[in-house]
């Protein structure tokens, strides 16, 4: 499929050199680099024709057969299959395809169920949560009464310590879901404290939905009231969001997003996000979520026979967390010694770090991207070697680091045709 890509930089050089350079530079990144950003991937030559399509033209303000301009019976189509097969792939019985990102899709959410000032639960960012589970800096924890729960002192949710806090705080809602958690996580846990205490349960399923879609990961879906989504991490779809809910909760989620929150919806992206949910149905993209899994584990392995420490000890999904206190090395530095070498990861705090957020002794590494590469266990192995040698003795091994990722990207040509 990759293979069947066509370059259109060319065409758009012809008319603007400036940007087409950059798009050039940045594509010969991608397919020079090992990718193990958790949350990146790479799209289906027919997700980006449908995202660089004339459907950006068109406003569809409102949803499919109840808008607020004329000419959209061709763009509710489209958005009635993003619809369509969204359900079908999750089992769900609602869904909003328009969130324009995962970051949007959380705050309507609360807007949807919450007032301001409300009490709500969730994973704290220094724990692995993300941003808007009521980070400081971000608008859910200014509107919000957010109340952070954490990890034990083995880096797993202590689900006795969630209940705990539920029982004294008495959240409006709690919040499940995180950006770096290398586990799987107990939704029906969860839902048994929520309903204990009185609130509603929201799921933020970003990282783990392609996981989720191919049955390898617990279903949030029949659990919580609202499960949100970004539909360009382990799905790999476009950049952009979709909100899954009960029936109940449909029109509140509708008109949380629009008119709430947003104006007119990305047409082309919702086909694009038409084109993933597509794809995530076919059995093709259950034997992809099942390497995913597998090449993370093989990777885990690797570190843990070579001495490097893991958060928690391995993983169940997607991505791990490099713990490398002790090593003499921070993860901005190993962030940069990897750079270097053309493997691109991100610095991540670990639980109870000692060392800065812009420092910290933690790296997050994921496998979905370098799969849809083609890469499976022997390469995954190969990587998690590269990267030890490059946090135990970078100066003496930068030159063969960076030759092996090259001769491996070299084998797994990508976006070429
Ligand atoms: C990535 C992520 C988001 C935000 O997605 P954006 O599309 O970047 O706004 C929200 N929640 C979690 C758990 C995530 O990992």
């Amino acid at each position: 499929m990759y293979s069947e890509y066509q370059d259109n930089l060319g065409f758009l050089a012809s008319f603007d050199g400036e940007v087409a350079a950059a798009m050039r530079e940045e594509l010969g990144r991608q397919r020079g680099n090992i990718e193990l950003i958790a949350s990146e991937n790479f799209v289906s030559p027919a997700v980006l024709a449908a995202m660089g399509s004339v459907l950006t033209n068109k406003y569809a303000e409102g949803y499919p057969a109840h808008r607020y301009y004329g000419g959209c019976q061709f763009v509710d189509i489209v958005e009635d299959l993003a619809r369509e097969r969204a359900k079908k792939l999750f089992g769900a019985a609602h869904v909003n395809v328009q969130p324009h990102s995962g970051a949007q899709a959380n705050l309507a959410a609360y807007s949807a169920i919450l007032q301001p000032g409300d009490t709500v639960m969730g994973m704290s960012l220094d724990a692995g949560g993300h941003l808007t589970h009521g980070a400081s800096v971000n608008m859910s924890g200014k509107i919000y009464k957010f109340v952070p729960y954490g990890v034990g002192a083995d880096g797993l949710i202590d689900y006795d310590a969630v209940r705990k806090t539920a029982l004294e705080c008495r959240p409006r809602l709690i919040v499940a879901g995180a950006s770096a958690y290398p586990r799987a996580i107990r939704f029906d846990i969860f839902a048994d404290i929520a309903k204990e205490v009185g609130a509603y349960f929201m799921v933020d399923m970003a990282h783990i939905a392609g996981l989720v879609a191919a049955g390898l990961h617990q279903s949030p879906i029949p659990y919580a009231d609202i499960v949100t989504t970004t539909t360009h991490k382990t799905l790999r779809g476009p950049r952009g969001g979709a909100i899954f809910c009960t029936e109940e909760l449909a029109k509140a989620i509708d008109k949380a997003i629009f008119p709430g929150a947003q104006g007119g919806p990305l047409m082309h992206v919702i086909a694009a996000k038409a084109v993933c949910f597509g794809e995530a149905l076919l059995p093709s993209f259950k034997a992809y979520q099942a390497q995913v899994v597998k090449n993370a584990a093989a990777m885990a392995d690797t570190f843990l026979a070579e001495g490097v420490n893991l958060v928690t000890g391995g993983t169940d999904n997607h991505l791990m967390l490099l713990d490398l206190r002790g090593t003499g090395i921070t993860g901005k530095m190993l962030e940069e010694r990897l750079d270097e070498v053309h493997i691109t990861v991100n610095k991540n705090a670990i639980p109870n770090d000692p060392e800065k957020p812009t420092v910290t002794s933690g790296i997050r590494i994921g496998a979905p991207a370098m799969t849809t590469r083609g890469f499976c266990e022997g390469e995954m192995k190969e990587v998690a070697s590269l990267i030890t040698m490059a946090i135990r003795d970078f100066d003496g091994k930068k030159d063969e680091i960076a030759a092996r990722v090259a001769s491996l990207c070299e084998k797994f040509p990508m976006y070429e045709g």
